[in-house]
């Protein structure tokens, strides 16, 4: 016990390398098996936790938190939620957030205080084949409880996309455990910035009145696709004024290069710093 003892006092950070709970063990084993470029080694190693809900499916619904040393900065830092595989059939939306969070350990992204869903849809995920919607056949990402949303998802739905299955946006706003729990993490949470990585459009849309958007993340050049009842940008960017980054990737099963990861990564960082992080603001900003 003494030895145990002195161990936890010479090292305070242990908190990140405690052993992983038999649910994160078996989350990060089942994507492995799903995802070969999810190493279940290193997914275990993370930070996540999952959440008292589940999925409709019964997975976990697992949030990783990396917060920046209590000494790094007087500055407050930037609060980032990161999202990946919002749709459960764009694959690449959850290999690449894998790949970035070997990128949190360096100095621009540890100044930062991040919250990362890397999987948000898990039945979606999952399922054999992997679908966008969730257990109950809801797109998430129409799901969110926007002012619009009684008035306009349901009507939208019907004859926009001539109820399309893959856009069905559920009977009522965040009647998903899945959105219900996303919109918790950004009520505790309270972002600063929304990125949400999606594929395959291959291009960055931006829903927020402030600040400007990035123009351009490794290739994937800014266009603004449009607001929809319920999706995340119309909620977080429009109604919560939140902004909120999407990131479409050109190809959901196949991953850009790992130099167009990194780019997209560093002038992701990039925006962040020359838009959000405010020099003059001092702790408690
Ligand atoms: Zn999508």
């Amino acid at each position: 016990m003494i030895v145990l003892g002195a161990l936890v006092a010479f090292f305070p950070a242990a908190q990140a390398c405690r052993a992983a709970t038999p649910e994160v063990m078996a989350w990060c084993d089942a994507l492995e098996k799903r995802l070969k470029s999810v190493d279940a080694r290193f997914c275990q190693q993370q930070n996540l936790h999952p959440d008292k809900r589940r999925s409709v499916g019964g997975h976990p619904l697992m949030m990783l938190d990396a917060a920046p040393a209590k000494s790094a900065s007087a500055r407050r830092p930037v609060r980032i939620l990161l999202i990946g595989g919002l749709h459960g059939d764009e694959l690449t939306s959850v290999s690449i957030v894998f790949r970035w969070l070997r990128f949190l350990d360096e100095p621009l992204s540890r100044a930062h205080h991040w919250r990362i869903a890397p999987l948000a849809n898990p039945d979606g995920l999952f399922a054999r084949p992997p679908k966008r919607m969730n257990g109950n056949g809801v797109d998430l990402n129409r799901n969110f409880p926007t002012p619009d949303w009684a008035q306009n998802a349901l009507p939208y739905w019907q004859r926009r996309t001539q109820k399309d299955p893959r856009r069905f946006p559920g009977n009522k706003a965040m009647s998903e455990p899945e959105t219900q729990w996303l919109c918790a993490e950004i009520d505790a949470f309270k972002p600063d910035v929304i990125i949400s990585v999606h594929a395959p459009y291959g291009v960055l849309d931006y829903d927020g009145a402030a600040p400007p958007p990035p123009h351009r993340l490794g290739r994937l050049n800014l266009n603004q696709l449009g607001v929809y009842p319920g999706s995340l940008g119309n909620f977080g960017g429009i109604f919560r004024d939140i902004p909120v980054v999407t990131i479409e990737l050109t190809n959901a099963t196949t991953m850009p290069s790992p130099e167009e990861q990194r780019r997209i990564w560093n002038d992701m960082l990039g925006w962040i710093q020359e838009r959000l992080v405010h020099p003059e603001s001092g702790p408690g900003h």
